[in-house]
């Protein structure tokens, strides 16, 4: 069985794990960058709770750190309104980056705090929009059965979610991180495995599968 973790900060000691790290992005990637393998595969992005002012300089480097076709996702990014970076830069860093996720055929890894209706507008702007996975997903269902509606939209769920909402998502459209949690990513598939009433095999294989089509990297 192989459990796939969708969004954490750091490298997993754990067998029989895929998981997605989040790097911070810095200069020094472009040349440093970790080589992608069967245990840890990475996102790369600017998180709209620290924003730089260098940010345009960090987009050329994400531009070219996913020219070298490196990371299987962009992110996180997206919007935060408990951030005190001001909602217009949030928005138009958002869009940048969802341009060059675009470009470069990547699922999108969002944080969304407070501003889903901002985050729905801005998918309309993008006629195409390519994958974007929510990660750390704690809506509640009048929330969950509105996203619902959006093509392409994919729900992370990590160590806090409403169970109601994670019993509302069709399994193909489902995904589990443990972000900066310190429970090991086993031990939460074995919780929403309890709450779907499904096999923890059965959960896993699904997962793995949402994976290979979201992720082409
Ligand atoms: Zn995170």
């Amino acid at each position: 069985m192989t459990y796939f973790n969708a969004h954490t900060h750091q490298q997993s000691e754990e067998e029989d794990c895929i998981t997605l790290v989040n790097l911070e992005i810095q200069v020094r990637l472009l040349t440093d960058f970790p080589e992608p393998d069967s245990r840890a595969i990475y996102s790369c992005g600017i998180h709209p709770r620290a924003i730089p002012e260098r940010w345009e300089k960090d987009l050329q480097t994400l531009a070219l750190l996913l020219q070298q076709k490196k990371c299987s996702a962009l992110g996180e990014c997206g919007l935060d309104k408990l951030s005190d970076t001001p909602i217009e830069l949030q928005e138009k860093v958002f869009n940048a980056q969802i341009t060059l996720a675009h470009t470069h055929h990547l699922p999108l890894i969002i944080h969304c705090v407070k501003a889903f209706d901002q985050l729905l507008s801005i998918r309309k702007k993008h006629a195409h929009s390519c994958p974007m996975i929510i990660h750390g997903y704690r809506g509640g269902t009048g929330l969950t059965s509105q996203l619902l509606k959006e093509n392409n939209l994919f729900f992370s769920f990590g160590a806090n979610y409403s169970t109601e909402s994670l019993k509302m998502v069709p399994p193909e459209r489902l995904f589990i991180e443990t972000d900066i949690s310190p429970l090991s990513i086993i031990t939460l598939y074995r919780q929403v495995a309890s709450t779907l009433q499904i096999s923890e095999q059965l959960l896993a294989e699904q997962i793995l599968s949402n994976k290979k089509r979201v992720f082409p990297l």
